[in-house]
């Protein structure tokens, strides 16, 4: 039997019969570096296989966006689930976003709202900058307390 010298680990091997170019034992190590080294050789030296990879990446891209699209389409569970964590994450931003703010309420300087009549006015475009917030003024006209002068 002609033993060969592996080209990866060194140790002697007997190359396949239908094969006996074969410079790499059988070894899974020493094949993933054949092919690594096949790779490199090609990438240097090959322009249409490095064309080829390009345009196979750029369909293995595309399919991907694909298998999501329809992954999403044919699992509503899992949309549904990342939506909802996606709400509590919502959630716990607003929560802390309120906490931080100064929230007014009648032990501060605001007048205590009681339940009457009241005008609602718009406040100028430009107060509002681009907050994305209805804002409205409330301004007292009566109290339920004290009748109407005209009434
Ligand atoms: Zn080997």
């Amino acid at each position: 039997m002609n033993t060969k010298c592996c080209a990866a680990c060194g140790q002697k091997f007997e190359p396949n019969p239908h094969s006996p170019r074969q410079a790499y034992c059988s070894n899974p190590t020493c094949q993933r570096t054949r092919k690594r080294r096949w790779h490199k050789e090609k990438l240097l030296h090959d322009p249409d296989y490095v064309d080829n990879q390009a345009r196979a990446q750029q369909a293995w891209c595309s399919r991907n966006v694909d298998y999501w699209r329809n992954y999403r389409g044919e699992h509503p569970d899992y949309v549904e689930q990342n939506r909802e964590k996606q709400r509590s994450r919502n959630a716990k931003k607003r929560g802390k976003l309120i906490a931080t703010m100064d929230v007014p309420n009648s032990q501060n300087n605001m007048p205590e709202l009681r339940s009457g009549l009241y005008q609602i006015s718009p406040v100028p475009v430009s107060m509002i900058a681009k907050m994305d917030l209805w804002i409205v003024e409330i301004r007292v006209l009566s109290r339920a307390s004290m009748p109407h002068p005209s009434l």
